[in-house]
């Protein structure tokens, strides 16, 4: 059974969860969650479909997050196996499907079996990595991939998730890439939600101040949905809490 109640999983709006692609994901993020859960072991060969888990995408109503264990949307992923989900989603378009990735460009190729009403979104840590936590495209490309996605003829969410948030910088004008507010602008989203890493992976993580700015300035143009695990990031510290 793939269909999971909403428990400990990334965020709290979503009413299910879905799992029918599973493997060894192909972006290996260092701060992974997959490696300490309890269902580690269907994630750790070659991606590949699981038919009979698509039999929990059924229903109406519900909010539905589809591949919270691997980034179904990643390059290695078998297009065939994406056309079979998206298929089944299709098939009862009277649910929200949730769909996030690290690699927005492939959302291009999957763009008009998209179900009717589609939650698009991407992670975006920080506006450029410190040192190399993820073989994921690098945030600022995911960025600029997502900002071009053209936005079809039907109800479409693009959001942001920022989890688990690490450093960012607040470069000079004209630096490349932007500062991170500026990356998520120019994509439009409908709300950012910002979420700190639950785990001690010994990330580098930003100050409090440079939270509530960060904040403030995403309050200009958008929702920012802030998840509880920010409460740690978001009292100031009397020492270290990141650099500057
Ligand atoms: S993209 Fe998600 S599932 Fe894949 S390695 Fe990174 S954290 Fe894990």
């Amino acid at each position: 059974m793939t269909l999971n109640k909403p428990t400990s999983q990334m965020f709290p709006w979503v009413d299910k969860t879905v799992n029918p692609i599973r493997g060894r994901c192909p972006h290996q993020c260092s701060y992974c969650y997959v490696k300490d859960s309890r269902a580690k072991h269907l994630y750790q060969d070659e991606p590949h479909l699981v038919e009979s888990a698509l039999g929990a995408i059924r229903g109406k109503g519900k909010t539905v997050f589809i591949g919270s264990m691997i980034d179904m949307w990643a390059d290695d992923i078998h297009g065939g196996f994406i056309s079979k989900v998206l298929a089944r989603c299709q098939q009862f378009p009277n649910n929200t499907y949730v769909f996030l990735t690290k690699n927005p460009g492939r959302y291009n190729n999957f763009f008009f079996e998209l179900p009717p009403d589609t939650m698009l979104g991407i992670t975006l840590e920080t506006n450029e990595y410190e040192n190399d936590f993820s073989e994921a495209p690098d945030p600022a490309a995911r960025a600029w991939a997502f900002a071009g996605l053209p936005l079809p003829p039907y109800k479409l969410t693009k959001f942001v998730s920022i989890e688990p948030i690490m450093n960012f910088t607040y470069p000079p004008l004209g630096h490349i890439p932007p500062s991170l507010d500026d990356l998520i602008k120019d994509i439009k989203p409908t709300f950012v939600s910002i979420g700190a890493d639950s785990k001690d992976n010994k990330l580098p993580e930003p100050p409090a101040q440079k939270v509530s700015k960060l904040i403030e300035r995403l309050s200009e143009f958008t929702e920012v949905r802030i998840k509880p695990n920010m409460k740690r990031l978001m009292v100031e510290k009397k020492e270290g809490g990141g650099k500057r």
